[in-house]
This record gives C-alpha cells, structure tokens and sequence, in this order.
C-alpha cells in the first residue's frame, strides 16, 4: 500500500482512500511519498568503520585494510566495514552452514559503501579485489551457525559469487543495508 501527501495539510495518507481524512482535498491532488532516502553512519575511513562495527576484528588484516582504504574514492560514504573470511572458490548450490577447506577461505576487508560491494584481501604474497555495484546484485542468503560467532553471507551478483563470513549479529542488519541500497 502506498503512502500519497496531502497537498493542503501534509497528512500522510493511503493512496486508496478518496480523500485526505484530516482536510477532505481528493486523493487525486495527493503526490506520491519521496523514495526514502538512505540514512546510514558514514564513516570516514575504513578502519573507523571497521573500529565500530567488527567487534571480533582480525588482527592480521592490516594490509588488507590499507588496500582497502585505497579502493575508496572521496565521493562514496563508508557505511559498513568488517575483517572476514571470504570463501576463495564460491559455490552456487545450497548454503553450507560449516566451514569446508575445500573452500580455500582467505582473510580480508568486506565493505560496503555508498557505490559498492567490496571484499579486498592483501597478503605479502597474494591479492584479492571483488567489487560490485548494488545493481549487480541478483540476491542475498545467509546460513547460521558454522564458527563460534562468525556466519556466511552469500552475495549472489549477475557474473559472480562472493561468501563472506560476517559477525552473525550483523548478517540482518548487512542483508538490509544491500536490499535498501539496491532499491535507490
Ligand atoms: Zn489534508
């Protein structure tokens, strides 16, 4: 059911009823609601966001993080950022809710800003950059319980797979943020 505004008073109220219930104008005069818009901290670096939000945070992401700061760009907002495990050979079947080696996991930055989808994972020996757009994202999933606190998210997008295993007290809140970024 959509909200529509009142013209002459300001009410908010259903587009399906014929007349503003407060002043009688008609619903036809009513404008649709404004998409909403995101309201979201925004952090100004990837390690503030990270200081906030990843409370189990791996010690040994350090380069993974100054990779990952280097991949914003001043124009994008900073609204999640966690140290995760990402699993290095996706999978599309159903998701697993315990950790397979065959997975081949690695150790980065997930982030989400303003612009993208990120993962970034920088070694002495190896690097990883998976970025996406949120319109490049078919669909979301997520399993409970593999690590103590720690579980998967699937990021379904149209040419590729991310898994990363997020705080299990951020999965909702993560899921959300990717579905309202999607819809703007
Ligand atoms: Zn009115």
């Amino acid at each position: 059911m959509a909200l529509v505004k009142c013209p002459d008073c300001g009410k908010m109220f259903s587009e399906r009823i014929a007349a503003c219930p407060d002043c009688g104008c008609p619903v036809e005069f009513a404008t649709k609601e404004e998409p909403k818009v995101v309201k979201y901290r925004k952090y100004s670096s990837v390690q503030e966001a990270i200081n906030f939000c990843d409370f189990s945070q791996f010690k040994f992401a350090k380069k993974s993080i100054e990779a990952a700061e280097e991949l914003i760009t001043s124009d994008e907002d900073i609204y999640y950022a966690s140290t995760c495990m990402m699993a290095n050979n996706p999978y599309s079947g159903p998701l697993k809710t315990s950790m397979d080696l065959k997975d081949n996991n690695s150790t980065g930055v997930f982030i989400l800003t303003s612009k993208q989808i990120s993962y970034v994972s920088k070694s002495f020996s190896d690097s990883i950059y998976k970025q996406f757009t949120y319109s490049d994202v078919v669909s979301t999933d997520s399993a409970s319980g593999m690590l103590p606190n720690r579980a998967p998210l699937r990021i379904t997008c149209k040419n590729d797979i991310l898994i990363v295993y997020l705080d299990k007290d951020d999965l909702q809140k993560v899921t959300g943020m990717i579905t309202s970024l999607r819809s703007n």
